[in-house]
């Protein structure tokens, strides 16, 4: 069965509530689409309007993080099931930006793909290399240690319905974009990880992005690769050039 293309947004830390609704009526014509799926991963305090400014349209709203617990006394985190209630589809996990600024690991992350499983939300975990990394050519060990640790113990069956995101770490909000053969010797090296850990089946079930400034100009080439599903979007999710991303 043919993977259905899917497109986020990250807005990082970025809208107000009252920015986010703005933002969400800009961009409502120029997003229509049956054959991707669209989504908004939008700060934790934009969720709750921004699932309402979303009804009712194609685009559905995922959150930045989360925690692996379901409740208590953790100050400042918000669990899986407070996410679910609030209308929550998607979860990124494992951004880069969390793992450099608030420490994030493979094992804490698997704990959290684990019980976003759970309460019934998809995750985007994110993978990627250093510009380092690429130039000593352990990008692709680096990447399947990664997705090996994050997906520990986790199912065929939920890997399947997962979403993965390459974004190399040189290419996030640098205005470098990796060209598309480098984008897709990755996508598809992540693919085979996944064959090899599971199954065929498993391995052309799940949907890897790419993400990395990413742009109405070169998005249509790089998701024209036979790897990659779509994209994961910063800077140009925040302004129309991502309605030219969702169409390309
Ligand atoms: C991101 O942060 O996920 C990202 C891909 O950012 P940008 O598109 O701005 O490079």
């Amino acid at each position: 069965m043919a993977r259905k293309r899917i497109v986020a947004g990250n807005w990082k830390m970025n809208m107000t509530p009252s920015e986010a609704i703005k933002l969400v009526e800009e961009l409502k014509p120029l997003v229509q689409s049956d054959s991707v799926e669209v989504v908004y991963c939008v700060p934790a305090i934009d969720i709750v309007p921004v699932v309402e400014a979303v009804k009712g349209t194609n685009v559905v709203v995922g959150a930045e993080n989360m925690y692996f617990e379901d409740k208590g006394a953790f100050t400042g985190e918000i669990s899986a099931p407070m996410l679910v209630d609030a209308g929550v589809k998607y979860v990124i996990l494992g951004h880069s930006e969390r793992r450099q600024y608030f420490g994030e690991d493979n094992a804490l992350l698997n704990k959290k793909v684990k019980k976003a499983f759970e309460a019934g939300l998809t995750p985007i975990l994110c993978c990627g290399e250093t510009l380092e990394q690429r130039e000593m050519g352990v990008t692709i060990d680096f990447i399947s240690t990664q997705i090996k640790e994050g997906l520990y113990e986790v199912s065929a069956e939920n890997v399947a319905k997962m979403v993965i995101a390459y974004e190399p770490i040189w290419a996030i909000g640098t205005g470098k974009t990796a060209t598309s053969d480098q984008a897709e010797e990755v996508c598809k090296a992540i693919r085979d990880v996944i064959r090899v850990m599971y199954n065929d089946a498993t391995a052309e079930s799940v949907r890897i992005q790419y993400g990395g400034s990413v742009k109405g100009e070169n998005a249509a080439e790089i998701f024209g690769k036979p790897d990659i599903d779509g994209g994961l979007v910063g800077g140009a999710a925040l302004k129309a050039d991502f309605g030219k991303i969702v169409n390309c």
